[in-house]
């Protein structure tokens, strides 16, 4: 059973360092971007926009996203948002992408570009592990920091 266990652990892993993604961004997508990116404030109204235009770039379920909270310290790390999905047998039902709208320590609003690019691209490329390519964990792998760079690298040009 242990064994099956790590078996299942080890091919999703490398499943995660394998998969890349095609390009499917539109112009329309890299425009709102672009707009989005260049405002000294931003709304929770933009990240969901975004967000839903990635989405149905790529043909998969939107998911709602929440910007509220203070960012969570942790002993070496902080928690800037994260991506849940509830999972059945097959089906993946999105349920939301959080981001944390202050900082931990000054309690500050966060900037667009963290915002966006930090935070909402990782958590969207965490979404679309499960939701695109159906992988049972969305996990770090070098694979996965790959897939956020090609994300961003779309949305660029
Ligand atoms: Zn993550």
């Amino acid at each position: 059973m242990k064994l099956y266990l790590n078996s299942k652990k080890m091919d999703n892993y490398k499943k995660s360092n394998k998969l890349t993604l095609s390009n499917k961004i539109k112009a329309k997508t890299k425009k709102q971007y672009k707009n989005i990116i260049a405002k000294n404030k931003i709304t929770e109204n933009d990240l969901q926009s975004l967000t839903n235009m990635i989405c149905n770039d790529f043909k998969v379920n939107t998911i709602n996203v929440i910007f509220t909270g203070t960012q969570i310290k942790k002993q070496n790390s902080i928690v800037k948002g994260y991506c849940k999905v509830q999972k059945n047998i097959k089906v993946i039902k999105p349920l939301h992408i959080k981001v944390f709208k202050y900082t931990s320590t000054r309690k500050k609003v966060i900037a667009t570009k963290t915002a966006v690019n930090t935070i909402l691209l990782h958590e969207i490329v965490h979404y679309l592990d499960y939701s695109l390519f159906n992988l049972s964990k969305s996990i770090h792998t070098a694979g996965f920091y790959k897939r956020i760079t090609a994300l961003k690298n779309m949305l660029n040009f």
